[in-house]
């Protein structure tokens, strides 16, 4: 047996340690805050089986300007993060470029396109099949897209099996969303992305399926990580060296300062969105999830009542910006004008790993054999979560991963 340490129990380190307690390796998941609570706890909920091409594209460069003087518009860059984002930004638009970006939706999609698969492999262990629900979901459009960059995108779903139904304003009102505004222009419904009520209760249960399988857990930060002499990887918590055979770094949006530790520089920053969960209306409202393309955030109803989640503040640090979370009550107000008062019972931050190509990292470090790191999964962690947890636990196996991995390795920029 093998001594495996996973440090972060957020939806991707769960998924691992699941797989590699299911091989029979000694596990132990240490995390400083319980199982769930980071960038894991407040997602949307979607299973997002349509996100094959990764954001850094043509498209989203040309947007960009727009995108930024909107005040009030999805994505925010704050001037004072400019100087330390400059690496990132730098790489994201190298990898935006239209070679790079087709070469990266092919590694995105080989992954995208086996998630569903994962899931369904979770639900048939008997894990959160109660708070997974296969109803599909919708994309509203505020304003009409140009036909040819409408002809691309329904391409690109075509040529990876990603099923849709086109739907006028009038069709999404009648059979989906009742109360939603007649001013917009139309509306795309895909019947293969399943959601689930409860993100955070989703990472508890695969944690407590891990635990089953024999993994342990200890509730503790991990302050370092020193390659020892015998060729084992320490590592330390509340001020103690403990050896593992063999270290997975899942630690979301910190990530990057334990790989640096190791001597691997990682091009990762995080991307902090918000949630807002309802008190009112009641979840009738919304008989599927929704998104709202050009405003970039969720509607979903969740467990709670319904969760309003999204945005993007590129590298935010410090306290977060409750405005940012308070615009998605207002918008549901102007978007939803017959669904009755938005009463706001709660607010929740969390920084997404992400990294410049928008694709997930999982590898072995180069010059710290038995290192691995599973992170970068941006806006896709619950998504890809079961599949990632897969084949890094593959990886960490030594048996070879269903998935062709290169992609995804840590020194690839
Ligand atoms: C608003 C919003 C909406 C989203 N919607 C969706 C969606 O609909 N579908 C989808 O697929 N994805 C969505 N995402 C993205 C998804 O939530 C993330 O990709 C995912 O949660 C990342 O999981 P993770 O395990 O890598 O990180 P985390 O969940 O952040 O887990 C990392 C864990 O590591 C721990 N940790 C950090 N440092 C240390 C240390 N030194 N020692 C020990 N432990 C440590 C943390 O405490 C944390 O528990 C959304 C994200 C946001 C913000």
């Amino acid at each position: 047996m093998e001594d495996v340490v996973v440090i972060g129990a957020g939806i991707i380190g769960v998924c691992a340690a699941l797989n590699l307690a299911q091989r029979g390796m000694r596990v132990h998941i240490v995390d400083g805050a319980p199982p769930g609570s980071g960038c894991s706890f407040g997602n949307a909920g979607l299973i997002a089986v349509d996100h094959v091409a990764p954001l850094a594209s043509p498209e989203t460069m040309a947007g960009l300007p727009r995108m930024l003087l909107r005040r009030d518009g999805p994505l925010r860059l704050h001037k004072r993060s400019l100087p330390r984002m400059a690496p990132w930004l730098l790489e994201f638009a190298a990898q935006a470029q239209r070679p790079r970006y087709r070469r990266n939706t092919r590694a995105l999609a080989s992954l995208v396109t086996g998630a569903a698969q994962a899931w369904r492999r979770l639900l048939d262990r008997h894990i959160a099949g109660d708070l997974f629900r296969d109803i599909g979901s919708l994309y509203v459009f505020e304003h009409p897209v140009a036909r040819a960059t409408e002809r691309a995108q329904l391409d690109l779903l075509d040529r990876h099996g990603v099923r849709y139904e086109n739907l006028t304003a009038g069709q999404v009102r009648r059979d989906y969303l009742p109360s939603l505004t007649p001013h917009i222009s139309h509306a795309r419904y895909f019947p293969g992305m399943a959601s689930v009520t409860d993100p955070q209760q989703v990472v508890e249960r695969v944690f407590e399926a891990a635990l089953a399988a024999g993994a342990r857990f200890t509730r503790a930060a991990v302050d370092a990580l020193r390659a020892l002499p015998d060729g084992r990887i320490g590592f330390m918590l509340n001020g103690a060296m403990h050896p593992a055979a063999k270290v997975l770094i899942a630690a979301g949006s910190r990530s990057a300062e334990l790989a640096q530790q190791l001597g691997a520089r990682i091009e990762l920053t995080n991307e902090r969105g918000y949630h807002v969960q309802l008190g009112g209306p009641s979840q009738e409202t919304l008989r599927v999830p929704v998104s709202f393309v050009e405003r970039g955030f969720t509607c979903n109803p969740m467990a709670q009542g319904i969760r309003l989640a999204g945005t993007v503040e590129l590298g935010a640090r410090g306290a977060p910006d409750w405005r940012r979370a308070d615009l998605l009550a207002t918008q549901f107000q102007t978007l939803f004008p017959g669904a009755g008062a938005a009463q706001v019972a709660s607010r929740w931050y969390g920084d997404r790993p992400t990294l410049p190509d928008y694709l997930p990292m999982i590898g072995e470090m180069r010059g710290a054999r038995n290192v691995f790191v599973a992170t970068g999964h941006q806006h896709l962690g619950l998504t890809l979560g079961p599949l990632s947890g897969e084949l890094v636990a593959q990886l960490m196996a030594r048996e070879t991963p269903a998935v062709d991995l290169a992609p995804f390795r840590i020194d690839r920029f």
